[in-house]
């Protein structure tokens, strides 16, 4: 478990004293709150705290709103509602605060989303741990040949075999060196903020993260489609989960009009348009690119 001894005796110590509130919480999330869920080898992310519910969303909608919400009656209703036609702010009344494990490169991908707090763990001041992401065997795959920013078929065989070893002995070299250059037996020792430089992509770090639930699902919106890469994925996977057992009627409402929607331009609907009134349109007499034409394909087959 990537857990340390101390961290699991805090999150026993957290979840065996109940405090009474007045503040709207959710069992769903209780039941996660603290508790770590392993993601990649060494990664995981946890509930550290959370603000609001779905009853948040509709009465921030029914403030703003007021009787131009009447006519939905019930509050899923509503979150539909607001989810279908992009009303963002009600859903910004909810916030959630994560703890996050994750290799570097992975965090270089998550950073781009500048709509969250950030407080990283400091390798100027605490040294890194020994524990770098190695890919299981599935998932060391091949450059894709139809998409530069994919990957293809998994690599098998010696060719595996070697890949793995060079990522399991680049990142144990070094660490090697890493904490020998800051180690200050019979030497000065080298500042950790310097130390660090030579350290791979593929350690961890770990930071918390707080979100309202509008970036929250922006963010795995991006994340969590079949494009982002499996390494961030899996974050976005395992959040997903949390959010859904959180605030389920947004969660649905999400899953119905964004992670399994689609956006269509105007010459993608006047083509459909053409198609059910009966007319062959091709790639030639479509009126888009071969890309779009073949984006197309993809949403319509
Ligand atoms: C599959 C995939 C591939 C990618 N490939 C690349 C790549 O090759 N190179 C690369 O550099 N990035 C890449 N990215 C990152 C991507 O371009 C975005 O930076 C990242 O997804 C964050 O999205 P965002 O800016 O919408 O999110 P956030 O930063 O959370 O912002 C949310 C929204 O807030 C608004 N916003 C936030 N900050 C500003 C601002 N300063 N000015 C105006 N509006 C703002 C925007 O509307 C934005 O959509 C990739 C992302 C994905 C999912």
């Amino acid at each position: 478990m990537p857990l340390s001894p101390e961290q699991e005796a805090e999150i026993a110590e957290l979840r065996s004293a109940p405090q009474q509130t007045l503040r709207a919480t959710v069992p769903g999330m209780e039941a996660h709150l603290y508790k770590a869920y392993p993601v990649l080898d060494h990664g995981f992310v946890r509930v550290i705290d959370y603000m609001g519910d779905d009853a948040a969303i509709c009465q921030a909608a029914r403030v703003s709103y007021g009787r131009g919400t009447k006519s939905v009656q019930n509050d899923e209703g509503l979150i539909r509602y607001l989810m279908r036609h992009w009303h963002s702010t009600p859903f910004e009344m909810c916030e959630l605060k994560l703890h996050v494990k994750l290799p570097v490169f992975v965090a270089r991908q998550w950073i781009r989303h500048r709509t969250a707090n950030v407080n990283e763990y400091s390798a100027r001041y605490s040294i890194l741990d020994r524990e770098f992401y190695i890919p299981a065997p599935e998932n060391l795959a091949a450059q894709s040949v139809i998409n530069n920013q994919g990957r293809g078929e998994a690599l098998t065989g010696e060719e595996a075999a070697r890949v793995l070893e060079y990522l399991k002995a680049d990142s144990a070299r070094a660490y090697d060196h890493y904490a020998e250059m800051i180690s200050d037996e019979g030497q000065q020792g080298l500042a950790r903020e310097l130390a660090r430089m030579n350290l791979p992509a593929n350690i961890y770090t770990q930071w918390y993260w707080k979100v309202d639930l509008h970036n929250l699902l922006h963010f795995l919106r991006l994340r969590a489609d079949a494009h982002a890469q499996y390494e961030i994925r899996v974050y976005a996977e395992a959040m997903c989960k949390l959010v859904a057992d959180w605030v389920p009627f947004a969660y649905k409402a999400f899953e119905d009009y964004r992670l399994g929607a689609v956006t269509m331009s105007a010459q993608m609907v006047d083509c459909l348009k053409r198609m059910l009134a009966g007319e062959e349109v091709t790639e030639e007499n479509c009126g888009m690119s071969k890309r779009e034409w073949r984006e197309f394909q993809g949403v319509i087959s």
